[in-house]
């Protein structure tokens, strides 16, 4: 079998993606190898394509439990003898497992770190015909990364052990430079091949926002969105606890997870994520490394990460599958300042000596500004975060925020003149809205009651929108020259730059929107027209009740991709089915009949 017949049959692609081909040569080859590519790339298939071309077994050191059990579901799925030696097997299972293991039953064996020290599985490992030792998430070897497992040390010399050394094959989407000089070093790689792959991801559109009530923009943006899944990162286990509970009093089938649950909670919230009974994960950090859930439409950040490398990786967990999906930052400044408070105040490793521990500390917080560069840029933000890993790219790209809404600088000195005028004149006794309808010249009722229309100030500002005039005004209390009053019906007063404001008219410049673009994500998918939406619909509740019976999660019977080319394309022969993107051999065997049959049905009704 080569590797594309191998990429077609089990896994039902037609084509690889960039970095995936020169990999597998190079560990068919017997070459090692260091793959650094976003999350959602397709790094898996990078070793589990070899894995089936090479003769004996393939070992795959994983850093979780959860995504050990998601990959090993997925490759049973396609037909693929695989399993996983963990600490969620009780001892039996794990006795049983390590037997077939030892009498060649799996193609693909994934294994936690901690496990290759253990007496069993190095006896096992020793006698076994090992062709390849692949090392996902490999950046958990080094202490500069963000998720440093000391058990991952252990597996230089666990390879050095075995009969004969296999390739090593690194993957990780961490692309810092000590990080990945960490990783060949201390993995002892042998003239690895090294492939960065471009860390762009198309689908992904990008937004920040700062609103003055996170809770009400989260709603928002969460009930926009019926019917998706979704994950919502918050900086605290606090956090996590009250915007869940928030969420589901306002209707929204929300879970949780956070390192202080009980670990049956954790798993059991983990699956009704995963298997679509819950619509959205509100998460900390701890949520999320190798959850493979291809489906995800939007990763929301209640809280600003530390660093863009765990921004990054966290919001990529967005549309694994292609389809269009947004990650969506919601910023604010006490965000900054827990950050800072973060890195000054916590504990340094005790295995540390003074000096790393300032310098770690150092890089931390010159991480944090990076980050916050990026909440406050009016610049295209996925140019940030590309210029940020070290890649080129244009000022445009038309699928983020900035982009969409164009902002420019506007001079609005008179404006700010005016406007500071006008609230000195009403007496500081009036709201943002009535102090723009003045100036605008608004003939209201509130206006007449109060007699603004004789102010001086009044219409002073009739080329500009009322609209207009409120973003000016925010933009005033925002830089502190207007301030508002406590209270329920908040009035706008001076500041304390107001009194220059009004007298000397200083430059003030100000962040405006241009023009509102159409948003143009790249690679939308092909739209369905009237019946073939509702096609879909039928396929999707087809692939629900077979995954239902199965125990799988519905992601793992077709991907959402898969399904919406069926709908367009309505196969209607088995070797026609096939043919569709994400169809291999056994899957089609497996569910050809069934969604063929539900297609035919479609079509008399
Ligand atoms: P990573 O580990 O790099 O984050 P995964 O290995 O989990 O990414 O792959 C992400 C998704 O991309 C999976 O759903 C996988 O099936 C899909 N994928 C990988 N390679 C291809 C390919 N060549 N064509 C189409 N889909 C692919
Ligand atoms: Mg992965
Ligand atoms: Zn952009």
């Amino acid at each position: 079998m080569t590797k594309e017949e191998a990429l077609k049959t089990y896994f039902g692609y037609d084509d690889f993606r960039g970095g995936q081909e020169e990999i597998i040569d190079a560990l068919l080859a017997g070459r090692d190898a260091l793959a650094i590519m976003p999350t959602g790339a397709g790094k898996s298939l990078c070793y589990q394509i070899p894995a089936l071309l090479l003769p004996g077994i393939t070992l795959v050191i994983s850093p979780l439990v959860s995504l050990m059990r998601d990959q090993v579901t997925q490759l049973v799925q396609m037909g693929v003898p695989a399993a996983y030696l963990n600490s969620s097997l009780t001892f039996q299972q794990y006795l049983l497992a390590l037997s077939r293991a030892k009498e060649g039953r799996y193609k693909i064996i994934y294994v936690a770190p901690e496990r290759l020290e253990t007496e069993g599985f190095q006896s096992f490992a020793e006698a076994a015909d090992i062709s390849l030792v692949a090392v996902d998430e490999a950046h958990c070897i080094s202490q500069w990364g963000q998720d440093f497992r000391p058990s991952y040390r252990n597996i230089p010399a666990f390879v050095e052990r075995l009969q004969s050394r296999p390739p090593l094959g690194a993957f990780t989407a961490t692309a810092t430079p000590e990080v990945r000089e960490d990783i060949e070093h201390l993995l002892s790689l042998r003239d690895p091949l090294r492939v960065t792959t471009g860390f762009d991801r198309e689908n992904l559109y990008f937004e920040v926002q700062q609103p003055a009530d996170k809770r009400a923009a989260l709603l928002e943006l969460v009930k926009s969105r019926p019917g998706k899944c979704g994950i919502v990162y918050c900086s605290t286990r606090k956090n996590v606890e009250e915007v869940c509970d928030f969420l589901r009093e306002r209707g929204v089938a929300a879970t949780r997870y956070h390192a202080g649950l009980e670990p049956e909670e954790r798993q059991k919230n983990q699956e009704d994520f995963l298997y679509d009974r819950a619509q959205v994960m509100v998460a900390t950090n701890a949520f999320g490394m190798g959850i493979d859930k291809s489906d995800v439409r939007y990763v929301i950040h209640y809280n600003m990460p530390k660093d863009l490398e765990s921004y990054y990786q966290e919001a990529g967990r967005a549309g694994r599958d292609g389809e269009p999906s947004s990650c969506i930052l919601l910023y604010s400044g006490q965000d900054v300042r827990t950050g800072e408070f973060l890195i000054t105040h916590s504990e340094p490793r005790e295995e540390l000596d003074e000096r790393t521990a300032a310098a770690l500390r150092e890089r931390d917080l010159q991480r944090l500004r990076q980050m916050t560069g990026y909440c406050r840029t009016r610049r295209c933000l996925r140019q940030y975060i590309l210029h940020y890993f070290g890649e080129f790219a244009p000022d445009y790209c038309g699928g983020c925020c900035n982009c969409l809404h164009n902002f420019e600088e506007v001079d609005i000195s008179r404006e700010a003149q005016l406007i500071v005028r006008c609230v000195a004149e009403l007496g500081q006794h009036f709201g943002v809205n009535l102090v723009a309808e003045t100036l605008c010249g608004a003939d209201t009722e509130k206006v007449r009651k109060f007699h603004l229309d004789r102010e001086p100030s009044y219409g002073l500002l009739g080329e500009l929108t009322q609209k207009q005039v409120r973003e000016r005004i925010r933009f005033l209390l925002d830089e502190g020259i207007l301030q508002l009053s406590p209270g329920e019906f908040p009035v706008v007063r001076l500041g304390d730059r107001a009194e220059d404001v009004a007298q000397n008219a200083p430059t003030l410049t100000m962040p405006v929107v241009k023009e509102e673009r159409a948003p143009s994500i790249r690679r939308a998918p092909a739209e369905l027209d009237g019946r073939q939406a509702e096609l879909f619909e039928r396929l999707r509740a087809l692939r629900a009740s077979i995954a239902r019976r199965q125990g799988v999660p519905a992601y793992v019977v077709f991907s959402d991709k898969t399904l919406r080319e069926l709908a367009a394309t309505q196969p209607q022969t088995l070797a026609e089915f096939r043919a569709v993107s994400g169809v291999g051999t056994v899957k089609a065997e497996r569910y050809g009949q069934a969604f063929l049959a539900e297609m035919d049905r479609f079509h008399r009704a």
